[in-house]
Order: C-alpha cells, then structure tokens, then sequence
C-alpha cells in the first residue's frame, strides 16, 4: 500500500534541471552549485532578462556570483535549448524561456519598454510561404514590431522625428 505521496508536491523544474545536468555531463563541464542558483532564479522568473538583469537577481541570493559566470551559464541554457535570445532593437539581448514555451514575437513599445508578447498562426504561415517563394530554408525567426503602447498613444505624444529609428529602452524587472 502507498502512503500519500505529498500531496503531489513535485520538486519544481525537475525536468529543466536534468537537461542542464545532462548537458554540463555532455559538455565535459563541472556540475557547480553557482550554476545550479543562476538556473533556478531563471526559471522562476517568467520574463525577458540581460544577463545583468539576471546578475542582480541572484546577487540578491548569492553575492558570490559574478557577472561573466552568469553570462556563460545563460549560453549554456541556451545552447542546452532551455533559453532562447532575443533583441528588441535596444542593442541588448536578453534571454527568455524556451523548454515547454511555444514560439511567440514581440511588439516593443519605444516609449516606455514595455515588451507584448503575441502569436499568429497566420503571420507564421506567412512567413513560410515567403521564405519558400525564395527557396530559403528558415531556421528560426523573431520578429519584432516597435512602437507605441495602448497608455503611451494616450499620454500626450513625445513623438520622434519621423523617420529616425526610435529609441528602444527595455523595460527591466530588476528596475535600474
Ligand atoms: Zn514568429
Ligand atoms: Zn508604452
Ligand atoms: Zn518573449
């Protein structure tokens, strides 16, 4: 007979983490316990991240860390396929989610940062068709879509000079 199996309380991320350990293992890499905290602060939070972002995140939990050991972790979530980079046009690349997170794009807004996330299975089909009609094979894509968000066009309009390539400043979750 079974005793109640903790009321379904799974370990979080269980399945993240042993693709991170599977690659460090494949990759020659030390399992290190810094690794470990820079990966858990990613995980649970659902947002886009540079890598000082995510640096003072885990400064919070683990001053220990440093910058350039929280810059290659992400390339290794990345290359593990549990990140994925993406530009907003603010000459940054932050990082998302990718394991389990279906492909969406994004719509920036230039005034205040603030980042849409949006799918279309018609612009996606679109896409297809057009790289198709020029024999190119796509790999992956983002597209991203500047402008000016539904509470900016109601703030009276800062309006950049027509033509010139707006500013982009991304909103961060760490606020500096
Ligand atoms: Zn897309
Ligand atoms: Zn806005
Ligand atoms: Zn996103």
């Amino acid at each position: 007979m079974y005793i109640l199996n903790m009321a379904g309380k799974k370990p979080k991320f269980q399945k993240e983490k042993q693709i991170f350990t599977e690659y460090i293992q494949k990759s020659g890499l030390r399992h290190t316990a810094q690794r470990d905290v820079i990966l858990e602060i990613f995980l649970r939070t659902e947002a886009h991240l540079s890598s000082e972002d995510l640096y003072w995140l885990v400064q919070k939990e683990d001053s220990s860390v440093g910058h350039t050991t929280v810059y290659r972790t992400l390339k290794l979530l990345t290359e593990a396929g549990l990140a994925r980079e993406v530009r907003f046009g603010d000459g940054k690349t932050y990082y998302e989610h990718h394991f389990e997170h279906d492909h969406h794009d994004h719509m920036i807004c230039t005034e205040c940062g603030k980042v849409i996330e949006f799918f279309s299975a018609e612009i996606e089909a679109l896409q297809d068709e057009m790289a198709d009609k020029f024999g190119f094979k796509p790999t992956h894509h983002s597209l991203r879509i500047l402008g000016l968000c539904e509470d900016c066009q109601k703030k009276d309009s800062a309006t950049a000079a027509s033509g010139a390539q707006p500013r982009v400043r991304v909103k961060s979750v760490v606020g500096h």
